[in-house]
């Protein structure tokens, strides 16, 4: 065995960037690997959630009876593109397995030990990058509705369900008045949640991350990665143009195009692209101490960020390197204006894939077959919330500490 000293993360999203820095501050050489092409994974456009509540599984009965009215074509954000069916059938059957309801108590229960203090391990990570103290913000967020009858369903929903670390309470009148002059119409009702965070920005997180990566003396290499191979006790990552980077250990961190690199290894995993929707505005009237706010019977997400206001939706099964569905952007800016809410009429548009294996938690921890490859990826819909924590747990692995015990279920080797 050589002695492993030199790591390639492959993949530069948060994950692989925040477990990058974590390897590199750990006193390992690192070279993190990526396309270099900023806006294509999740980590660009996502909405910038720390999401501590998020902590009832996905995979469950209640999602599948709620799922018919959820469709696109009813009006709803959740699609299935048809060419891809080849793709999400097969992870689709696998998902219903794991919507059983033994299954779905497993998933909530690893769910929550990983979502055990994302805001904690978030300021953690953003002291060793040296980020600026507003990149990382425990401000809480809002969910409203808007309708009283949405409102009551919505409320009913929120108290029977597991939110972790974070708390709520119904919002007031006066809460609620703090959205006239945004919106149009004042939320007939809303919850407000203590526990819970934002970032600045998604990209500027990922930025601070890889600059402090560099800092500390780490190297990026801007290629696109054909396949991991152990070699020997150790790895050779190899390139598009046939050139090789040698390291003792390797993590795969790629997102939703981590199946093709692990494919290369043998390893078949169910993973699909989600693909979401965000739009952008530089101009707009939404005040700086207006939390975070989901609109929940919209399925709409709304925040603002340092380059403007962004707002998000849609589910779409597929390809993740497939084109757009322009009608998405349409369908959020749809619900912008009905809402009321002061945004560009040429918004940045912007779409792209959150990883998704079929029982909706994240594979993280290392090849039985090749002890020398890691792997960080499938962290769906909480890759920005989960990015600093998996980074500490690829950290513990790398220095050969003990993992608890509830990791295991974590293993991509679940899939067989
Ligand atoms: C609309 C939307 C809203 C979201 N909102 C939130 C939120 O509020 N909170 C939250 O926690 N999560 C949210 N998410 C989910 C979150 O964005 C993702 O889970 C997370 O960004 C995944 O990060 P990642 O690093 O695993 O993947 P990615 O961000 O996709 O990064 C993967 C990187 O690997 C590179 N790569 C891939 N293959 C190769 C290769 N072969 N060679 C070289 N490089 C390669 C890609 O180019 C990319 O840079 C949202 C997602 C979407 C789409």
């Amino acid at each position: 065995m050589t002695t492993p000293r030199r790591w390639a993360v492959v993949g530069g999203g948060l994950v692989g960037a925040a477990i990058a820095l974590r390897l590199q501050a750990a006193g390992f050489e690192v070279v993190l690997i990526d396309r270099g092409d900023a806006r294509r994974g999740a980590s660009f456009g996502n909405i910038g959630h720390i999401a501590a509540e998020q902590c009832e599984p996905m995979p469950s009965p209640a999602t599948l009876k709620g799922a018919v009215g959820r469709l696109f074509g009813l009006g709803g954000p959740l699609d299935f593109r048809a060419r891809d069916v080849a793709l999400w059938g097969p992870w689709a059957l696998r998902f219903l397995a794991a919507s059983r309801p033994a299954a779905a108590a497993h998933g909530a229960e690893v769910l929550g030990r990983l979502l055990d203090d994302p805001l904690g391990a978030w300021t953690r990570l953003a002291a060793l990058a040296q980020a600026p103290d507003d990149l990382i913000r425990s401000t809480g967020h809002a969910v409203v509705w808007s309708t009283p009858e949405a409102a009551r369903k919505g409320l009913a929903a929120w108290r029977g369900a597991r939110t972790g670390s974070a708390t709520f309470r119904p919002m007031e009148a006066d809460d609620l008045a703090a959205y006239d002059g945004v919106l149009a119409r004042r939320p007939a009702g809303g919850i407000r949640f203590t526990g819970t965070g934002q970032v600045s920005e998604p990209q500027r997180v990922r930025d601070a991350l890889l600059e402090a990566v560099v800092r500390r003396g780490g190297s990026m290499v801007h290629a696109d990665v054909a396949a991991v191979r152990p070699v020997a006790g150790a790895v050779e990552v190899v390139l598009a143009d046939g050139s090789v980077v040698d390291a003792d250990r390797a993590v795969v961190a790629a997102g939703a195009w981590s199946a093709r690199l692990m494919a290369s290894l043998g390893v078949r995993v169910p993973l699909i692209g989600e693909r979401g929707y965000s739009v952008q505005s530089a101009e707009h009237a939404w005040p700086e101490d207006l939390p975070l706010t989901v609109f929940e019977d919209r399925a709409l997400a709304v925040a603002r960020f340092k380059g403007g206001l962004r707002a998000s939706s849609h589910v779409e099964f597929g390809d993740p390197s497939a084109a757009p569905d322009p009608r998405k952007w349409r369908h959020i800016e749809t619900h912008l204006q009905t809402l009321g809410v002061a945004f560009s009429e040429a918004p940045d548009r912007w779409c792209g894939p959150r990883p998704t294996l079929a029982d909706y938690l994240p594979a993280i921890g290392r090849l039985q077959a090749h002890p020398a490859i890691h792997y960080a990826f499938g962290h769906q819909h909480l890759g920005l919330t989960l990015a600093a924590s998996t980074a500490e747990l690829m950290e513990q692995m790398a220095l050969g500490r003990p993992a608890p015990a509830w990791l295991d279920a974590l293993r991509i080797e679940r899939f067989r």
